[in-house]
């Protein structure tokens, strides 16, 4: 019975955009597993994710954490064990979860597009860090990104900000994909944007089917670039 109220609660918070049935596409939990699936663009929030503030976070966090330490047997007294619930509790809020925040999106300040440059703009081999949100374990990867100005141009480095910023979420790779396709098109305020992500997922390479070699890639091509001669020539720029 316990199980079972876990179960739709956990089913619950991941599909909060979709269903309330007790399955997904007429799998279980337990049928889907290690298999990774993706829900909908949005991360799935609670409405109530805010009114805490990140200080309440990392304290509520760092007790967490402990009780899963010692419910390991781990001894809290030890020198050198005794800082990390503090440490991890820091680490998620300030650092490799702090996409999850509003407020730390970054400020983005469009320019004229005054060199009058109409052809794909591609920042290549932006390196990421993120986490796989069925195991949170670390996601590594590169993203390309591109776009044609509508008339207005951003600063290299924003479009670095926009990708580390949605990899600081817990995060399934299609997402993150579609999230910053999805900011830079209202951003850019154009349809003609590309997302490329080539990423490492240790949570297949560290444990389960431990798959060392192989990547994951995804890909969003909107508007002129979903065309087989802009895909063509984007995958040009991005042969080593
Ligand atoms: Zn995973």
């Amino acid at each position: 019975m316990t199980l079972k109220l876990n179960f739709t609660k956990h089913q619950e918070i991941m599909l909060n955009t979709l269903t309330k049935e007790s399955k997904l596409n007429g799998f279980t939990d337990e049928e889907i597993g290690n298999d990774h699936i993706y829900t909908g663009l949005e991360t799935p929030m609670r409405a109530d994710a805010f009114e805490t503030s990140d200080q309440i976070k990392k304290e509520k966090i760092a007790v967490l954490f402990k009780e899963i330490m010692n419910v390991m047997g781990l001894d809290l007294t030890d020198d050198s064990l005794k800082g990390t619930p503090n440490r991890v509790a820091k680490m998620y809020i300030d650092e490799i979860f702090s996409g999850l925040n509003p407020e730390n999106k970054p400020k983005v300040a469009l320019f004229d597009n005054k060199y009058q440059y109409n052809q794909m703009l591609v920042e290549k081999n932006i390196t990421f860090y993120s986490n796989c949100e069925h195991h949170f374990v670390p996601i590594i990867g590169k993203a390309h990104v591109a776009y044609i100005s509508s008339g207005k141009v951003i600063g290299l480095s924003k479009l670095n900000r926009i990708v580390q910023y949605y990899a600081k979420r817990p995060q399934v790779q299609e997402r993150l994909t579609n999230q910053i396709a999805s900011e830079l098109k209202t951003i850019l305020n154009t349809e003609d944007v590309a997302v490329i992500i080539d990423a490492k997922h240790l949570c297949v390479s560290s444990r389960g089917i431990k798959d060392d070699t192989s990547s994951t890639i995804t890909s969003f091509y909107g508007g002129a670039f979903n065309t087989p001669e802009k895909i063509s020539e984007l995958q040009n720029y991005l042969k080593e």
